[in-house]
């Protein structure tokens, strides 16, 4: 098995999706490098410091380049994992730089070798990891069998909403399947009260019983636009909003920072006069709208918010599901819905990043396309809800 220090942050928060990865990887393409490459054996496995820039070669300085704002503990271990490599190869290693655009710092890696090295030899030695939830699961790939796994035990890890507090809360009243959510109840209630409960016992059902089930009446659903917004996060920067009008992708696309601006207008333009609802996905896209527009000290009345629909709230108010998570690629999967890229929120921001880098115009051909899946995909799973129910 050839382990990248690309992996170390899915080993460190979910080993058993790193492993599916690096399985498939196995069999498609091989690793993919971004840049030079030094790997040593550990492990019965191959070891691969996969570094962003070699900035000096005498002393040998190299760099790992992230997007976020903060140094997290997993990047020590990304560290620690591309220090020993290099330092096995027999290489003198003078320092390593880790920097995003909000941060350039130079670690202090050698103190996290030894658990890196715990991390990774479990991680090797280890052949099936169970399914634990993570922040990563609503994004994940594997989610929809790691869903089926968990439900064949009718665990209540992928209950949807129900948090780590309440789950242990249940698990001490003897609440640990999903047939006890059905048949406990009346105890759930006095713990969370009626309406959740009543939601957790609809979501119960839906799972056991692999169907969706409309918890109210939904409120009347018309024809309108729908929206997705794509940002370059590093520099707040809203770069893409597409728009699906009468089954038409409309992308309103800021060439750069400084055409935010009129970018922006001319989709409030567009939305004004169409007069139609907005679906969306999320509270995002609201948001921004809220942000750019005290950005450019645009007013924009109530009455134009008010035709924002959020899609992700009609189905958590109105659905109980058989998925992993109410995200919009969970829901529309459920469905049947396919995107044509491999991209999610996390990559089309490294993609993003790379098209700047490179002006490679293919790249931003994928984020269109994966933009315009995205709101392809809103359509479709608001089409659902008016004909199954
Ligand atoms: S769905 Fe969650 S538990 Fe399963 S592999 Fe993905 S991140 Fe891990």
């Amino acid at each position: 098995m050839v382990i990248s220090s690309k992996d170390v942050k899915t080993i460190y928060f979910c080993p058993r999706k790193a492993k599916f990865e690096i399985r498939s990887r196995k069999q498609t393409s091989g690793l993919q490098s971004s840049g030079m490459n030094f790997q040593t054996d550990a492990f019965g496995c191959t070891l691969v410091a996969d570094v962003d820039e070699v900035v000096s070669e005498k002393p040998l300085i190299v760099k790992i380049s992230k997007t976020g704002k903060k140094l997290a503990e997993y990047h020590m271990l990304e560290s620690a994992f591309v220090g020993y490599v290099i330092e096995s190869c027999g290489k003198h290693l003078e320092s390593i730089i880790v920097e995003s655009p909000y941060y350039s710092v130079t670690v202090n890696w050698k103190p996290y070798v030894s658990k890196m090295l715990s991390m990774i030899g479990t991680f090797c030695e280890t052949d099936d990891f169970r399914v634990v939830k993570t922040h990563l699961c609503r994004t994940c790939q594997y989610s929809a069998e790691c869903f089926r796994e968990i439900v064949n035990t009718e665990s209540l890890t992928f209950l949807h909403g129900v948090k780590e507090k309440t789950l242990e809360k249940l698990k001490s009243y003897g609440i640990r399947t999903l047939k006890d959510v059905i048949n406990m109840s009346p105890i759930i209630e006095e713990l969370i009260g009626k309406e959740k409960t009543k939601r957790l016992v609809f979501q119960a059902q839906s799972i056991l019983n692999n169907k969706p089930i409309l918890i109210k009446p939904l409120p009347k659903i018309s024809e309108g636009l729908y929206l997705d917004i794509e940002s370059y996060t590093p520099i707040s920067f809203d770069y893409l909003f597409g728009i699906l009008d009468n089954g038409l992708y409309v992308p309103f696309l800021a060439p750069d920072p400084n055409h935010e601006e009129d970018t922006f207008k001319k989709v409030i333009e567009y939305i004004s006069k169409s007069g139609n609802p907005v679906y969306h996905f999320h509270n995002y896209e609201v948001n921004r709208f809220k942000k750019l527009a005290r950005r450019y000290n645009i007013e924009l009345p109530k009455s134009f918010f008010s035709r924002f629909i959020d899609v992700y709230k009609l189905y958590v108010d109105y659905v109980a599901l058989p998925v992993p998570s109410y995200s919009l690629k969970s829901i529309a999967r459920y469905f049947g819905f396919n995107w044509r890229t491999q991209l999610n929120g996390q990559l089309v921001v490294h993609s993003y990043a790379e098209y700047l880098a490179t002006g490679d115009e293919r790249i931003l051909q994928e984020i269109l396309m994966y933009n315009e899946d995205d709101v392809r995909a809103t359509e479709f799973i608001l089409k659902k809800l008016k004909e199954i129910f």
